[in-house]
């Protein structure tokens, strides 16, 4: 490769960003820093106005407290950008974060932006544009899926196929990649959100006991799983009674809870199947080698790469660090967007 004296050097001085816009957590690597911003994807916003008045951890804090004049959103939550305004918001308040964190004033970013999979033509231009009027120089869009496997470490660019299953907050995207393309995918709508809305479900169905989507997410993370475990457990919910109105605190344990998950949890295992059904013989060849990644915040429920493995006949693993997979896959797009520009999204 010709040595680029002056590229070089612009490189040292310039701001090279890679965000993973998620439906849960948006997270943004700095080439150079690593992850420097990791907060909840939310916004909340002013009900009359519609204009964004809280976002990131402040919002997350007020979810299910929120005033009557306000609202609490999360802009991405299908994994389809529901907002436009919101969503360049969002983009605006974590670019700006990121460059407040530099020393020196450093001329507008170059940008690495994942999105979902499922994303239509027309929100691939709107996060495009968000980005754009938000003051970056460049940008450029990776499909999460992609981005997760790069960053787990798979060998995207490879004739050798992969297979990557990130579940995370409003999606779960399964994607077979070989030779820097996606040969088979699917997205969909079951993922963290939908288990915590699940455990929700059972809890008010079996003991009339309506808890807060916050309580679900921290009863699916420390109780919640796809398998039985070594030692079950057990965790004290608290809710509001929907018989007597009151307040009540009790007992549930991780057998109940992996009931609740149970029919959720078989339509993840089942569009893995659906997937694998399409994928040629020669690839599959190669997952029976190089088995199945997990990455996504939903790769850590307990048991969940036990209970894959069983019903899908396939090593699976989970990626290192499954939370920052598309975060730290853009990075490496960054690194060497000449090596990878073959998996970024072409803009019509
Ligand atoms: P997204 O990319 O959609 O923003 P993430 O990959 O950040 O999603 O994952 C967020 C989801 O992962 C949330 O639903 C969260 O509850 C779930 N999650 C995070 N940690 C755990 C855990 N330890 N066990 C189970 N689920 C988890
Ligand atoms: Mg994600």
């Amino acid at each position: 490769m010709a040595f680029r004296p002056l590229s070089w050097l612009f490189g040292l001085f310039s701001l090279d960003i890679g965000i993973d816009l998620g439906t849960a957590n948006t997270l943004v690597n700095v080439r150079g820093k690593g992850i420097v911003i990791n907060e909840p994807s939310w916004v909340v916003i002013d009900k009359k106005t519609r204009i964004p008045e809280k976002i990131g951890l402040q919002a997350k804090e007020m979810v299910g407290r929120t005033p009557v004049t306000h609202l609490a959103v999360r802009p991405l939550r299908d994994g389809v950008i529901s907002e436009y305004e919101i969503t360049k918001a969002l983009i605006e308040y974590f670019l700006s974060k990121a460059h407040q964190q530099t020393l020196v004033p450093l001329p507008r970013p170059r940008v690495v932006i994942g999105i979902p999979s499922g994303a239509t033509e027309v929100e691939k231009k709107a996060v495009f544009d968000a980005a754009m009027e938000s003051g970056a120089r460049e940008t450029y869009l990776i499909e999460e899926p992609m981005a997760a496997a790069l960053g787990a470490g798979l060998p995207v660019t490879d004739v050798v196929g992969s297979m990557v299953v990130d579940i995370g907050g409003g999606t779960t995207e399964v994607a077979v990649i070989s030779m820097n393309g996606v040969v088979v995918s699917r997205s969909l709508r079951v993922a963290g959100d939908e288990l915590d809305q699940d455990i929700i479900t059972y809890i008010r169905n079996k003991y009339n006991l309506l808890i807060g989507e916050r309580m679900a997410e921290q009863v699916k993370m420390t109780i919640g799983s796809a398998y039985p475990l070594p030692t079950e457990k057990t965790m004290r919910v608290r809710g509001r009674n929907l018989v007597t109105g009151l307040p009540e605190e009790l007992e549930i344990s991780s057998v109940e809870i992996r009931e609740g998950l149970s029919s959720s949890l078989q339509v993840i295992v089942d569009t893995i199947k659906d997937a694998l059904d399409e994928v040629p013989p020669e690839i599959i060849s190669d997952l029976i080698e190089n088995g199945i990644c997990l990455a996504g915040g939903g790769a850590l429920i307990l048991g969940l790469k036990e209970r894959l493995s069983d019903e899908l006949n396939l090593r699976v693993w989970v990626a290192e660090d499954p939370l920052t997979c598309v975060a730290r896959g853009a990075g490496m797009v960054l690194e060497d967007l000449e090596r990878y520009e073959k998996l970024l999204v072409v803009l019509d």
